[in-house]
């Protein structure tokens, strides 16, 4: 998605250790028109897979699933970490290992929300080793739904995150794909949607 790239080049920030930092659009402050037309092209690309779901993290991933929930005229469900005084139900749960934070946490969905009937789309904010994506297809896998595709606005392809998910037969779609970012500078794949 050129805009998104062109967002990436213009307000990105290149930190160490491979991370890049979008605070200013979409990690921190949220740009809502950019993330209407994200919502709007994952609609668009995954529009007859049947979705009956958007499943998410928190807390980047919301505004974007959101967005493609509302194209797609179906509930978005994110999953949270930690476990609320709220959520006493049961609970489907997992452990995902965060990349930016480094540590292992719980993440879980009521089992209220997702069933053997649903038909998922999963959607994050960034693509690095695939572990938050492994999360949530573990949560969908406890409820017998199906995951049909993950959708990704920026995926790190120098990082093992692509591979590992489609060996497991996920289509996975990447807005932006980050070849690379040494020297400070922001390289681009072709992204999947440009294919
Ligand atoms: P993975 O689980 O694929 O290893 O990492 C994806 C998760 O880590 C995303 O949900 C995102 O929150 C975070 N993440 C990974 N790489 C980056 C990065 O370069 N920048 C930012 N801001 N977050 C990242």
């Amino acid at each position: 998605m050129r805009e998104l790239e062109e967002r990436i080049a213009n307000n990105g920030r290149v930190l160490s250790e491979g991370v890049l930092k979008v605070d200013s659009f979409i990690t921190h402050q949220v740009d809502p028109i950019l993330m209407e037309k994200i919502g709007a092209r994952f609609a668009e690309i995954f529009k007859e897979a049947g979705i009956t779901k958007v499943v998410t993290i928190e807390t980047s991933g919301i505004a974007p699933a959101l967005y493609t929930a509302q194209a797609l005229g179906v509930p978005m469900i994110y999953a949270r970490k930690g476990k609320s005084l709220t959520m006493n139900e049961e609970l489907l749960s997992t452990k995902v290992y965060s990349f930016t934070k480094q540590v292992t946490s719980n993440i879980s969905i009521s089992r209220r929300f997702l069933s053997a009937e649903d038909h998922v789309l999963l959607i994050d904010d960034f693509l690095a080793n695939g572990m938050a994506a492994k999360g949530l297809i573990e949560l969908c896998e406890q409820a017998g739904a199906s995951v049909e595709g993950i959708g990704i606005l920026i995926e790190k392809s120098f990082q093992d995150g692509r591979d590992f998910l489609q060996r497991s037969g996920v289509k996975v779609v990447s807005l932006a794909r980050v070849a690379s970012l040494e020297k400070q500078e922001v390289k681009f794949l072709p992204a999947d949607d440009e294919a």
